[in-house]
């Protein structure tokens, strides 16, 4: 069964992002749990907490298919201590936050070496920030987004995200969030069916499919190999349409949030809808 959905607004409280997803036709969603742009936020207050809860049930969404984005801010691979420490206790109140909303992932993008470091110390650093998170908190899993590459981001490359994984003590913690625009923008073809197959077998052999948590769908402004990230909607740009339909088609992409980020909102519901009919019709048929 396939879960689709968008990064909705939760402008007003957590609580609204529930509400928002259902909308647009969406049985997944992705969501700030603060704002994205500040260092600070005030605590969740218990109402809100409870009414996010109560809403998500209501709307038929279960928690397992959200998929919280943490903080633009946070480099969990910071050269500089400074840095490096406020990222990571502004990861932990993310992972905290996540926790009191009973969530089970949250997505980050994994850190900048700022020209400052190299990339293989960087990758440490990360993998460190993730052992310190998970060490104290209970039961949410680090999700990778694997990114553009765009100026000294790391995880652009398979073999960036499993470097990192590979110093997680606790494996059954962390996870992938592979992004279409950012993984074409990297580098790897999705164009084709037969490019979308190849980029998907290249992940497994590198990664490995059971760390895979959740995907976001997005077209690509960027050129391919362009390293620049530019979402577009799903059927404009230099993405093209074949790599969702293979996503539609292929049980491995089952059971877990896939989230559209592209620019144009408005279509968010006329694109869920679009995505669903390429399941062929199984997903309403009440038995998955
Ligand atoms: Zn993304
Ligand atoms: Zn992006």
């Amino acid at each position: 069964m396939k879960y689709i959905g968008a990064h909705v607004s939760a402008g007003g409280g957590v609580e609204n992002a529930p509400l928002n997803a259902a909308k647009i036709g969406a049985r997944a969603f992705a969501l700030f749990t603060k704002n994205q742009r500040r260092w600070d936020a005030k605590p969740l207050s218990e109402e809100s907490i409870v009414s996010f809860k109560s809403n998500c049930k209501d709307v038929g969404i279960a928690l397992e298919h959200i998929l919280p984005h943490d903080s633009y801010l946070i480099n969990l691979g910071h050269p500089e201590q400074e840095g490096l420490e406020k990222s990571r206790a502004a990861f932990l109140d993310e992972m905290q936050r996540c926790e009191q909303l009973g969530l089970q992932l949250l997505n980050f993008h994994p850190g900048s070496h700022l020209k400052k470091i190299s990339e293989a110390d960087c990758l440490s650093l990360i993998a460190e920030s993730i052992n310190i998170a998970l060490q104290q908190t209970d039961s949410v899993t680090a999700v990778i987004e694997n990114t553009a590459g765009q100026g000294t981001n790391l995880g652009y490359r398979f073999e960036q995200l499993a470097a990192i994984i590979e110093e997680v003590e606790d494996k059954n913690r962390v996870g992938v969030c592979l992004d279409t625009c950012h993984t074409f923008a990297a580098g790897y073809d999705l164009r084709s069916e037969a490019s979308s197959r190849a980029t998907f077998e290249e992940f497994d052999q590198v990664v490995g499919f059971q760390y895979l948590k959740g995907m976001h769908l997005n077209g690509s402004k960027s050129q391919f190999g362009s390293r620049v990230d530019r979402h577009h909607s799903l059927d404009m740009g230099e993405l093209g349409q074949s790599v969702f339909i293979h996503i539609m088609g292929d049980p491995r992409f089952d059971n877990m949030p896939l989230v559209l980020e592209t620019i144009d909102s408005s279509r968010w519901e006329e694109e869920i809808e679009w995505l669903y009919s390429l399941t062929g019709g199984s997903e309403s048929s009440g038995c998955g």
